[in-house]
């Protein structure tokens, strides 16, 4: 029998994780068949349980549902309680199992993918919203000798180097843009976890936190060489990376869970990849 899964947002008609998620299932002999729905603003639960009472296993859930996807799950993990954000379920029975796997796909992408460790390194983190969020119990786990996140609303920085520090063995720590100023470190890896490369727009961070030969990460994907980008270009980053190869470890994190077999990403990865140029 064919199992069901969909994708939820809203808007959806840009998503990839229909292409992706059939790919993975073609790859390893799966039967399922995998749909976009577009939830209604206000009616997440209601679009989730027709989804789950017509027999679909699972779903991914993308903006603007996943602080909705967490007040429905029944289940949640570790990650996606920490996070306060869910993006991917499993219907099992009356159970509604919740997880987060964006962090999760970020390390992976960062530290498998582009061989780039976290360990011991001076990491800097733009942006304090659902990504980043995500981000911080598995950056944390990675054990950087110093993470910094840096926000335009401070207060939400400071929320969750509260909320995180216990699972810190470095320093952790945040403070606002123009503090960044007078910050005198540089960073062997510089992520962009804002939404400012979505409106073509730059995060006001300074040349100087990109250390020579760094890594610049956008999590945004499909936009070539975004502000931020440009910016550790012309910095000396050694690296520039964009966030398809997020997208497709934390969809592989969610077809392993739901299936119990792991996808091949790179080829994936490869095909959908737009140039950074
Ligand atoms: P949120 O709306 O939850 O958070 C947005 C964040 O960006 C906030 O910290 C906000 O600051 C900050 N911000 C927005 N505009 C600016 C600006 N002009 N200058 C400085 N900071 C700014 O978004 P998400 O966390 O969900 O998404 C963030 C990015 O990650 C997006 O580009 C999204 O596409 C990408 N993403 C990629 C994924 C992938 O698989 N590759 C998965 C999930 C997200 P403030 O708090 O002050 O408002």
């Amino acid at each position: 029998m064919t199992d069901s899964y969909a994708v939820i947002g809203n808007p959806i008609g840009h998503t990839k994780s229909p292409l992706i998620h059939s790919t993975f299932a073609r790859q390893t002999g799966q039967d399922i068949e995998y749909v976009a729905i577009e939830g209604r603003t206000g009616g997440f639960r209601e679009d989730a349980e027709t989804f789950r009472q017509a027999g679909g296993r699972g779903m991914n859930v993308t903006a603007p549902f996943k602080l909705d996807a967490f007040a429905y799950a029944t289940d949640l993990s570790e990650r996606a309680q920490m996070a306060g954000a869910v993006n991917a379920l499993k219907f099992d029975g009356e159970h509604i199992h919740a997880e987060n796997f964006d962090g999760i796909g970020l390390v992976r992408d960062i530290v498998h993918n582009l061989g780039c460790p976290m360990q011991g390194k001076r990491v800097l983190l733009l942006g304090a919203g659902g990504a980043a969020r995500g981000a911080l119990l598995p950056f944390l786990r990675q054990k950087p000798a110093q993470l910094l996140v840096v926000n335009r609303t401070l207060s939400k920085a400071q929320t969750l180097v509260e909320q995180f520090k216990d699972y810190a063995e470095g320093d952790f720590s945040c403070c606002s843009y123009p503090e960044l100023g007078d910050v005198s470190e540089r960073f062997d890896l510089v992520i962009n976890a804002t939404s400012a490369s979505l409106r073509g727009e730059l995060p006001p961070v300074h040349t100087g936190v990109f250390a020579p030969g760094c890594l610049a990460y956008e999590l945004a994907y499909g936009k070539g060489l975004t502000p931020f980008l440009k910016l550790a270009q012309g910095a000396g980053a050694g690296w520039l990376a964009d966030g398809v190869g997020m997208l497709v470890e934390q969809a592989a994190e969610a077809f392993e869970w739901w299936r119990g077999v792991r996808p091949e990403t790179a080829t994936v990865i490869k095909s959908l990849t737009v140039p950074l140029t």
